[in-house]
């Protein structure tokens, strides 16, 4: 679908368009370092044919039934499953994720489209009856309106589905604006809910950057965004959109840790912690960024999670062929900073346990590569590994004395997306599950990341919003509320002017 020379085109009120004369910006294949496409960036003038292409097409779409709204998910389901090899290549090629970390991104989007099928049920309201005398009352949800759906690189089908099936099956229009890194997998997205019979200018994908965005945020027919990314870029959004009155659900980076009890069970927590670090290149709101080995767990666990990352293989994911256990990072300037934040790291006393930093990829010298790295914490608390967000395949270990301190650690972090811990013990992964701050909480589980029936829970720094992405506080989102009190009289009763 893709060479050097593609124009990634915009989809605007029913119509596919590139238009000319937009500077654009280069979309790469991370495993090779090539070029593939070139994604446009999207100025005032696209972003305003986009809302209003949403706007004139929401009293239409919102007058369509549950059922049918519904029905138009129940075919995009039917064909995303069809294509579904085909968009997991899309994203391995565009991303760098193997076929594996692919198919998962995509079959937890899918999930979200199953769950907004129940739109039916999810959108119904509530009555009681005798609030006073002969007084009833009932509250239905409606639609906003126009919502739009900024997404980040990380999982090019999942975040987006995380938004636009919702927002579209309570009755809403949409404007999407995917990364301009992975704008393939949008475009591939959209191609087939048209094919599932979307009507025009019910949903329109835009692209660009902090320019297109900001035209989003301040548009006035704009009434809810939505915002995954990083938590600079999330608070810009939140601020920026709520201060012009838009309803705002935008949620940030993290930095996520996995506690480790001397009673873990050594081949489980080993799996969990290298899956949680090391999947989809720690490229994940949801790695597990740092190990806090408590007692006698580091004697346990440590030379093995160690042997386990040496021998993590990296590679090319753009291939049919075998995959490996680990691709590259998105891109030359990301692998650089991970590079530096490194450096960094061990120039403040950061042990490196093994070092991704060689690894080289023999038939793809300019891929983005880094290879699977932990390293040792000696300060724990002003390490630069330990607090910033890293995104890369690097997990910090830090020995600790007990399960208290432990907690006290992870509970410092400005962030709270996830938190892990592994152990045998009931009573203390109940503390732990009590007293962590975090949103998420897996156990015995490396990436408790919710999936599409509950919310993505984000806390502190994580997210800035009140309504999360996701389940019902997706559909509460993305509908108000009307609250209707009712009286009726007889015939004549109570009317003054016939007495
Ligand atoms: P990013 O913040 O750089 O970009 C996200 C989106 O915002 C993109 O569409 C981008 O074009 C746009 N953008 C970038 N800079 C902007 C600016 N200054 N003003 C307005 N818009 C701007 O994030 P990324 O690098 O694409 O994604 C990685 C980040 O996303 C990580 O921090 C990760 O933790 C986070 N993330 C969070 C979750 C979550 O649920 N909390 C899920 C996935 C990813």
């Amino acid at each position: 679908m893709s060479n050097s020379s593609f124009l990634v085109p915009l989809f605007i009120d029913g119509q596919w368009i590139r238009p000319q004369g937009l500077d654009t910006t280069p979309v790469h294949n991370p495993s090779t370092g090539a070029v593939i496409a070139h994604a446009p960036v999207g100025g005032p003038v696209e972003v305003d044919a986009a809302v209003q292409a949403a706007h004139a097409a929401f009293p239409g779409w919102m007058e369509t039934p549950p059922f049918e709204r519904a029905r138009l998910l129940f075919r995009y389901r039917e064909l995303l499953v069809r294509h579904f090899d085909e968009i997991a290549a899309i994203i391995s090629r565009e991303h760098g994720k193997t076929r594996g970390e692919a198919r998962g991104d995509l079959q937890r989007g899918i999930e979200v489209v199953e769950f907004a099928t129940g739109i039916p049920s999810l959108m119904m309201g509530e009555t009681l009856e005798n609030v006073a005398r002969g007084i009833d009352c009932e509250a239905i949800r409606q639609p906003l309106g126009v919502c739009v759906g900024i997404t980040p690189f990380n999982f090019p089908a999942m975040v987006p589905m995380w938004m636009f099936p919702i927002a579209l099956a309570a009755g809403n229009t949409f404007v999407l604006k995917p990364s301009e890194k992975v704008p393939l997998t949008a475009v591939r997205l959209v191609e087939l809910l048209v094919e599932a019979g979307l009507p025009k200018g019910v949903l329109n994908l835009v692209h660009g950057g902090r320019g297109c965005v900001d035209t989003l945020l301040t548009h006035p027919l704009v009434r809810a965004i939505s915002f995954v990314g990083s938590t600079a870029v999330a608070r810009h959004i939140y601020e920026t959109g709520t201060r012009h009155g838009k309803r705002v659900q935008a949620a940030g980076g993290a930095k996520n840790f996995i506690l480790v009890m001397p009673d873990a069970d050594v081949g489980q927590t080993v799996a969990g912690i290298t899956g949680a670090a090391f999947g989809c290149a720690g490229e994940r709101c949801m790695a597990g960024s740092t190990a806090l080995v408590v007692g006698e767990a580091s004697k346990r666990i440590l030379p093995t999670l160690v042997d386990a990352t040496r021998a993590m293989s990296v590679g090319r994911t753009d291939l049919d062929a075998t995959q490996p256990d680990m691709g590259p990072v998105i891109s030359a300037g990301h692998r650089d900073r991970i590079f530096s934040l490194l450096a960094e790291g061990e120039g403040q006393g950061a042990r490196m346990l093994a070092d991704g930093r060689t690894t080289r990829v023999a038939d793809a010298p300019d891929g983005f590569y880094v290879g699977a790295t932990i390293v040792e914490q000696q300060d724990p608390v002003g390490n630069t590994l330990m607090r910033e967000e890293v995104f890369g395949p690097v997990l910090s270990v830090v020995r600790m004395d007990d399960l208290d301190t432990a907690i006290e650690l992870a509970n410092r972090s400005i962030y709270g997306n996830g938190a892990a811990v592994f152990t045998r013990s009931g009573k203390a992964a109940r503390e732990f599950k009590h007293r962590i701050k975090a949103g998420m909480v897996g156990i015995n589980v490396g990436v408790p990341a919710a999936l599409a029936c509950f919310p993505f829970s984000g806390w502190g720094e994580s997210f800035f919003g009140d309504l999360h992405v996701q389940g019902r506080e997706g559909v509460q989102f993305y509908t108000q509320q009307k609250i209707t009190t009712t009286r009726w009289f007889a015939e004549g009763e109570g009317d003054i002017w016939r007495k």
